[in-house]
């Protein structure tokens, strides 16, 4: 085993790092505060390739692994999430279902622009009444002639209605199966598509700084060869997905802890009560030395898992428990670094208040908790 990076991700690391302390740091908290999504900081890195990270060159990317890719989330997450967000949903959700599933002519079309950060995709698969049993779909296509026409909505839709969006993969039902089961497809709508609608949903108590929509769909006619791959393969083509996008959340709970830990340690090393820092007691030393530890288990499931996938060999159980783990010890270590924080940690002038924020959604985006539990024991064959 080699537990060492190549020359090549360390670099990836230090830069996006570097970075992130100087372009998002100093104004995360500020957009998080007023909700803002910023196109100068997707631009920015847009410029330092983080998006196409692995799609070939032919098609624009960046043609690096998913390990580069997974360390490149971690950074931008250990200083903010909003901004890590924007591109593990433009990666995994926006380009990876067009780039893995899409005809040439498609990859063509729509990879170049997303690659070089100029457009931005959705990826619409949660419904108001369909969240983890997304087989409830209930958005529909009928084929008529040359067109899909698309009705239905979508709900907490990441980057579909920015001023860049170009447009969202949706899966609809398309008929039924042989075997009375919804025939599932996915379809590619561009934005200005006649009846599509994208709204910014506003409110959110994480995430402030990325963009969230509501989409809706009133007989939007969409062109035929705009089907994603194989009509009746939208939901594997959803699973498989989610399966990448899982190594990226998990990257967001790993660069989280990391940037949560780092804060707490700085904190209580400084913080001085009954005559020396907070860190000297023993108590809290321990707490920091937990974290310390969980953070590492995490770094080395999380980068398992995407050796495995670099390997091509499966790892859809991998990346379920990387996402799980990963997000539960974010959640650990910020709930301890804001205790160490004491009442200065409740308070917004402390990064820490927003990185306990920003953790929960960790717990429930691209299957929660429960489901990734469910997803794990069903893999180990609890349920046989
Ligand atoms: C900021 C944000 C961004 C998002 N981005 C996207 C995106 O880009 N694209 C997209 O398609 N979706 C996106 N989502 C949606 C997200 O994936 C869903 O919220 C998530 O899958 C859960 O669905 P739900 O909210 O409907 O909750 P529900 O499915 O209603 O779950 C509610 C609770 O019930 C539990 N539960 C449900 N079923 C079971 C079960 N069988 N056993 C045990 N417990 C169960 C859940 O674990 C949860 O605790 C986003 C959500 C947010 C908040």
């Amino acid at each position: 085993m080699n537990f060492s990076l190549s020359m090549e991700q360390k670099i990836l690391r230090e830069s996006v790092r570097n970075f992130a302390e100087a372009e998002i740091r100093p104004v995360a908290r500020q957009l998080d505060e007023t909700e803002s999504f910023s196109y100068e900081i997707t631009r920015a890195m847009a410029g330092l390739g983080l998006f196409g990270v692995f799609v070939s060159e032919e098609f624009g990317g960046q043609e690096l692994d998913y390990l580069s890719y997974a360390i490149a989330v971690e950074e931008l997450a250990r200083v903010d999430a909003s901004q890590a967000a924007t591109v593990a949903a433009a990666n995994s959700l926006g380009i990876g279902p067009i780039y893995y599933f899409g005809s040439d002519a498609q990859k063509r079309k729509y990879l170049p622009k997303l690659c070089s950060g100029e457009t931005l995709w959705g990826f619409g698969l949660t419904e108001p009444d369909a969240g983890s049993d997304a087989g409830a779909c209930r958005t529909r296509a009928v084929l008529d002639h040359d067109s899909w026409i698309l009705s239905g909505s979508k709900i907490f839709i990441t980057n579909a209605s920015t001023d860049i969006s170009a447009g969202v993969t949706v899966m609809a039902v398309t008929g039924e199966r042989d075997d009375g089961h919804k025939e599932l497809s996915c379809l590619l709508v561009e934005t200005g598509t006649p009846g599509y609608t994208a709204q910014p949903m506003h409110g959110k108590m994480m995430w402030r700084a990325s963009n969230t929509s509501t989409l809706y769909f009133d007989d939007c006619r969409i062109p035929k060869e705009n089907l994603l791959g194989t009509r009746g393969k939208g939901f594997q083509q959803m699973l498989a997905t989610l399966d990448g996008g899982r190594l990226s959340i998990g990257a967001m709970g790993l660069g989280g802890a990391q940037g949560g830990y780092e804060m707490a340690l700085k904190y209580a090393q400084e913080r001085r009560q009954f005559g020396r820092p907070i860190s000297g007691f023993q108590v809290n030393a321990f707490k920091l030395a937990d974290m310390a530890l969980e953070i590492d288990c995490a770094r080395l499931l999380l980068y398992r898992a995407c050796w495995l996938r670099d390997q091509n060999l499966p790892f859809t159980k991998e990346a379920a428990m990387a996402k799980l783990h990963c997000s539960e010890v974010m959640g650990r270590v910020v709930n301890q670094a804001v205790q160490l924080h004491g009442g200065y940690g409740l308070m917004k002038e402390y990064d820490i208040e927003r990185f306990y924020r920003d953790q929960k959604l960790l717990e429930i985006g691209e299957g929660t908790s429960e489901i990734l539990r469910l997803i794990i024991a069903r893999l180990v064959g609890a349920f046989a």
